[in-house]
């Protein structure tokens, strides 16, 4: 009997599952470069992006009485920005993990039980990124307080505060993030898929680990 040989659709799902798990089992081993729109599609955990920066926010440091922190973009001048920044943006945090701390009656700062023996605190602020691709996805990158201390070039314990000079600094480097024209920002992202039985997402989260800001 004769057997035939065809070429694949390249739109088979079969196939496009093949050339996934492929590509994935390339692509555990270290940082790869991909577009927004890959990642999106392809389900890596930490990857380099190249990305424009939409909206910038600092977190609302539970639990917060204050009015919402303001979604800052291109269209914020200079004294919005400052504005923010004055704003209650910080929390205290372990100064080992960072996790935010409650304080009991006294206004006594409780330990990180996993730190202990660590008991010092520190300042830290939490912020959110909106970022999009060369297509039309956006998504949310959650800012830990590490990497946007090195993105805003001051530390936390300097803002908000008597320090102008920091200050300056600091909204001087956002308003760089979100001003027109966009500019091109290289970030590595660690990403995690909660996914169906189908590889379906059903949820996704990102956080951001590096932001490589132009010098
Ligand atoms: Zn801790």
């Amino acid at each position: 009997p004769w057997s035939t040989i065809q070429a694949t659709d390249p739109t088979d799902r079969r196939v496009q599952d093949f050339h996934r798990t492929q590509r994935h089992q390339k692509g555990n081993s270290s940082n790869l470069e991909l577009d927004l729109d890959t990642l999106l599609s392809q389900k890596y955990s930490d990857v380099e992006l190249r990305v424009q920066v939409i909206t910038f926010r600092f977190q609302d440091a539970p639990p917060s009485q204050n009015a919402p922190q303001p979604v800052l973009d291109s269209s914020t001048s200079l004294e919005g920005i400052l504005m923010a920044l004055s704003g209650d943006i910080t929390y205290t945090g372990c100064g080992r993990c960072s996790a935010e701390l409650d304080t009991d009656a006294n206004g006594i700062y409780s330990p990180c039980y996993p730190c202990l023996p660590h008991t010092a605190v520190r300042r830290y602020y939490p912020g959110m990124l909106t970022v999009s691709g060369r297509g039309c996805s956006q998504v949310c990158v959650q800012v830990p307080p590490v990497p946007l201390q090195k993105i805003l070039d001051a530390p936390p314990d300097k803002l908000p505060g008597s320090e102008v000079k920091h200050i300056q600094v600091a909204a001087e480097r956002i308003q760089t993030l979100l001003s027109l024209p966009r500019k091109t920002f290289i970030i590595t992202v660690r990403s995690n898929f909660l996914c169906d039985e189908n590889s379906v997402p059903i949820s996704q989260d990102f956080t951001l680990l590096d932001l490589q800001f132009p010098s």
